[in-house]
């Protein structure tokens, strides 16, 4: 293939765009704020069962409090009910009376068992509650960290975007001045070459792959006419003399 010298330097420039887009797209993939909100979305995960845990437990606790509230408040209307009837004087039988007061009595004592229950629920509620308050605590706090590098993800990625967007801008007008033969080889290359399609002859090395061209390559090279397209035997890339080249 033979193209003119000044549209073979002009390739450095298309490549010269073409990593820098490619600079910017695997900045993209690569931004720390991706792996950090990765993180914090395991940390917020790994949470997600021992706040399920305090909440059904403290769901249970509460439930067994009632229970114990109306049970007291069972006792103690009955307690109450007892005594007023004592104090109206309705009964007058001794063994009846008698038995009023065993009743009260063991109402009395079943009351006070009843409340120590449930202040040793209550200071459970207590405990896990402030575990569940832990818990949630942190949830937030990870969940307002991942808000934030979101942000800043969707910052870095709106400069990236708007970058990317004028090189590619750049990148077509440029592409159109090329003849349609180099600039399809260039691509084919550079899609087979990890993005790199051509490189400047520097100091006698391949600017593709950075190979130090072998003599009888140079020796090649020399003797090549200036319109002729230059390619790389190790690399297959397209190689272009420029004042370095340093043949
Ligand atoms: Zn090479």
């Amino acid at each position: 293939m033979k193209a003119d010298p000044f549209v073979q330097l002009r390739l450095l420039d298309l490549q010269a765009l073409d990593s820098g887009l490619a600079r910017l797209a695997h900045r993209r993939r690569t931004l720390p704020e991706l792996a950090e909100m990765v993180r914090l979305d395991g940390l917020v995960e790994g949470l997600r069962d021992a706040v399920v845990r305090a909440e059904t437990a403290l769901s249970d606790l509460t439930r067994e409090q009632d229970r114990f509230e109306r049970e007291i408040e069972q006792v103690r209307a009955r307690k109450s009910r007892d005594e007023e009837r004592m104090a109206s004087g309705a009964v007058n039988n001794p063994k009846q009376l008698q038995d009023m007061e065993h009743e009260v009595a063991t109402l009395t004592r079943r009351q006070s068992d009843l409340e120590d229950g449930e202040l040793e629920v209550m200071e459970r509620v207590e405990a896990v509650q402030a575990e569940l308050d832990e818990l949630v605590a942190r949830r937030t706090g990870y969940l307002a960290e991942r808000e934030a590098a979101e942000q800043r993800r969707d910052d870095a990625f709106a400069d990236i975007d708007d970058e990317s967007a004028r090189s590619t801008h750049e990148r077509a007008e440029m592409a159109a001045t090329f003849p349609a033969d180099l600039l399809a080889l260039y691509d084919k290359i550079r899609a087979a070459e990890g993005g790199v399609g051509a490189g400047a002859i520097e100091r006698g090395r391949c600017g593709g792959c950075r190979l130090d061209l072998m003599n009888n390559e140079k020796s090649e090279v020399r003797a090549a006419g200036v319109e002729d397209v230059l390619r790389h035997e190790e690399c297959g890339r397209i190689m272009v003399r420029t004042a370095e080249s340093g043949l």
